[in-house]
């Protein structure tokens, strides 16, 4: 194709309301435009990268089993009310009614609509594993839409169900879409993590996140060098040292902490470690204040609270509801007399004499023994894992590193069969409950992730798979007749071989052509002017390393696939 006949505005400054490099990059490389809060539309070569990212996807679910479908995007509410998600859904379903009051929603997810179709048309055993999927734009009113691609409100979402007729079968189906997932991820060229993870509102048994490594990722996931394991911190366990019998504590006592609202300032002040002062933060859980104590120098985890108190919303209170249940100003909340349910961290038993917030402005208590002086309801694993902590599986050293969901897949258990009544007659005749998985990838948030882990100071580095082209191909001289017919030649052998390749015959400076040849991430560059014609060369860079060479244009062909072999970018798919 033709630079000089597609449409591909690209821009020489960053946009200032991007935040994230992909985001930057996407709007700088003409590739998506903003509609309007987590609106996006893709632009000929955005989509190009999407259909390339989709058609990976399709072909590795075919190979898989699975069956493409397509489900229609607005969902009636009385589906969402059999699962009871049209309560719990929260926010981020859209509803809306029709001319005649019924209520519907834009589909965040397609569990209700896909065990309806099911429910309807399965009745034996015979007929099971049945395993669908669908390429599928969804819509979820985030509450911080942002980062482009990376968190849209619109989104295009690869959705799989699998429906099995017993836990085998299901573990089977499970087993192959983790390894699905696996080749999905490997074919686009990234570089990934599979992890153990949080089932979230989702809810289900177990789930694994694919993660995209990079550092701007969202994601924390703990990884340990002596073992495989591998999980997201909202799911990792952490264990606690053991509580030796601890001594008795001094009777408590008031002590005056003016304008210590951290527990920086508060430890520094009374002199005490930061792990000797308890924070007591104030959550709303399903619409209730609760208190959630953890030492001070650890974070309560909200996804472990959630799990614990099978929540469906867990909210950090805002100020004016802590000061209503502490009556006190913020940074000085306790646990002493407070009268709200309070659930403590498992590692706060290790040990005792802490400081605690007095409920009271600019005053703290000392010498608390948390058992003796406070009505704590329930201690649980409350907080994130940390470096130092062990590893949960063998002891071993934990890192931490920053990933980008890409893909989840959860074994979903009868969490939805069976509010739904998708039932089916098993070998002896018996109504059985069909048991489900679900299996998750955002396309459309893989071509953000795909940017944040591969760019360099001058634009996009695709991995070769999901580039909108192959090869790039700049004519410097459009005045020279016998370059642009050299130039055309080349294009003809090009195409001839199947590569994909975009022929840059605008009338621009070969600065900007090489500007841009950059910024859009093309993994092959391939530049033809008078002078290199002259020699007989093409020169040839590629686009990750930067690594310059010359191609003969006497056996170009061969010259180019051992080019292309060389550095390692495959014919297009
Ligand atoms: P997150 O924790 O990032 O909000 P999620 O747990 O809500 O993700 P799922 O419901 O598992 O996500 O959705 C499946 C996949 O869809 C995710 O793995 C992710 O890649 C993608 N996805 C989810 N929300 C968005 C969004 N707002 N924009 C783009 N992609 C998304
Ligand atoms: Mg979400």
């Amino acid at each position: 194709m033709r630079f000089s006949s597609l449409y591909i505005p690209t821009l020489k400054e960053s946009p200032a309301e991007a935040e994230v490099i992909s985001h930057k990059l996407l709007l700088r490389a003409g590739m998506i435009r903003k509609l309007t809060s987590g609106l996006y539309t893709y632009l000929p070569l955005g989509l190009r990268v999407l259909k390339k990212i989709s058609a990976i996807v399709r072909e590795e679910m075919d190979r898989s089993g699975f069956q493409e479908v397509l489900l229609p995007m607005v969902q009636p509410g009385d589906l969402w009310r059999e699962t009871g998600r049209w309560e719990h859904y929260g926010k981020e379903l859209l509803r809306f009614k029709d001319r005649n009051e019924r209520d519907y929603c834009l589909g965040p997810t397609h569990e209700e609509v896909m065990t309806d179709l099911v429910r309807g048309e399965i009745k034996s055993y015979r007929q099971l594993p049945l395993r669908l999927y669908q390429l599928h734009t969804k819509f979820r009113d985030e509450m911080r839409p942002r980062f482009g691609l990376m968190r849209g409100r619109e989104f295009v979402m690869k959705d799989g169900y699998s429906y099995d007729a017993d836990v085998e079968q299901a573990q089977e189906s499970y087993r192959i879409m983790h390894a699905c997932y696996t080749r999905i991820f490997t074919r686009l060229g990234l570089k990934f993590r599979a992890v153990e993870a949080d089932t979230g509102s989702i809810g289900g048994n177990f789930s694994h996140e694919f993660m995209v490594l990079a550092d701007s990722g969202e994601d924390t996931i703990a990884y340990c060098h002596d073992c495989d394991f591998a999980a997201n911190v909202e799911r990792a366990d952490v264990v606690c040292k053991e509580a030796v019998s601890l001594e008795a504590c001094a009777a408590r006592e008031e002590v005056a902490t003016p304008a210590a609202h951290t527990v920086e300032q508060v430890a520094s002040l009374l002199g005490v470690a930061q792990s000797k002062v308890v924070k007591t933060m104030i959550f709303v859980v399903d619409g209730k204040p609760v208190a959630v104590l953890v030492r001070g120098d650890h974070e309560v985890n909200d996804a472990k609270l959630a799990r614990f108190l099978k929540a469906n919303q867990v909210e950090l209170a805002n100020a004016a509801l802590v000061e209503n249940v502490t009556h006190a100003p913020l940074g000085f909340a306790g646990p002493v007399g407070l009268d709200i349910p309070i659930y403590a961290d498992n590692c706060l038993k290790a040990d005792n004499d802490y400081v605690v917030g007095a409920n009271r402005g600019d005053t703290h208590l000392r010498h608390v023994d948390l058992a003796r002086d406070t009505n704590i309801v329930a201690y649980a694993d409350l907080r994130s894992i940390l470096a130092d902590d062990p590893c949960p599986r063998c002891g071993g050293r934990i890192s931490l590193t920053k990933g980008i969901e890409v893909g989840h897949i959860f074994m979903l258990g009868t969490k939805y069969s069976q509010a739904m009544h998708a039932t089916f007659l098993n070998e002896q005749g018996t109504e059985t409950t069909m048991i489900m998985g679900c299996y998750g990838i955002g396309i459309s948030r893989i071509m953000a992730a795909a940017i944040e882990q591969n760019h360099d100071a001058s634009g996009i580095v695709f991995p070769w798979q999901i580039a909108p082209f192959s090869c790039i191909l700049i004519n410097l001289d459009l005045k020279k007749t016998d370059v642009c017919a050299k130039v055309e030649w080349l294009y003809e052998q090009l195409s001839g071989l199947g590569i994909e390749v975009l022929l840059d015959d605008r009338d621009e400076r070969p600065g900007v052509k090489f500007k841009d040849a950059d910024l859009l991430g093309i993994p092959l560059q391939l530049v033809l002017g008078g002078k290199s014609l002259a020699r007989g060369v093409v020169e040839a860079t590629h686009r990750a390393t930067h690594a310059k060479t010359e191609l003969p244009l006497e056996g170009f062909l061969e010259a180019f696939k051992a080019w292309q072999a060389s550095v390692g970018c495959g014919l297009s798919q």
